[in-house]
């Protein structure tokens, strides 16, 4: 991966939803960071795009609450604060990494995305002028793949 963790980045990091009631704190710095345009992550964050962050399970821990969590399909769930809302983290259930939305991170502007995935929902409207790495994602529009079912409403 091509993600070089920021040097503003103090450790252990920080963040939780809006309301508090859900807070959680990562000791080591991500591994990756991304904006994801899939139009999954669009419908879940309510958003033209997301931004997250990527840890290994075992180095983060919820310091206050749990999340909500919504099945986005049969391969992943994506986690939110029950009383506010707040999206907070996206993880495939099989896999050893977990990510947080950086805009609930306490620092948000500590954490600077990588590359954008999920490139072919992109809203025309948005205009990057990064040269970032761009890249495109088979179930970007909640179209059942092989191997994964879509939980997202086909509305
Ligand atoms: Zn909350
Ligand atoms: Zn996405």
């Amino acid at each position: 991966m091509s993600f070089v963790p920021s040097t503003y980045l103090a450790l252990p990091a920080s963040g939780g939803c809006q309301c508090g009631a859900v807070r959680y704190e990562i000791s080591e710095a991500p591994v990756d960071a991304n904006y994801c345009h899939c139009r999954m992550c669009q419908r879940a964050l309510g958003a033209p795009f997301g931004a997250f962050a990527t840890v290994k399970r075992e180095h983060f821990r919820f310091s206050e609450g749990e999340p909500a969590y919504f099945a986005s399909s049969s391969v992943a769930r994506r986690g939110f604060c029950g009383k506010c809302g707040t999206p907070l983290t996206f993880e495939y259930t099989a896999s050893k990494h977990i990510s947080f939305t950086i805009g609930s991170f306490d620092e948000p502007d500590s954490i600077t995305p990588a590359s954008h995935i999920g490139c072919e929902s992109q809203v025309s409207w948005l205009h990057i002028l990064d040269d970032l790495p761009k890249d495109t994602t088979p179930f970007g529009a909640g179209t059942p793949t092989e191997g994964m079912d879509s939980y997202q409403s086909k509305l």
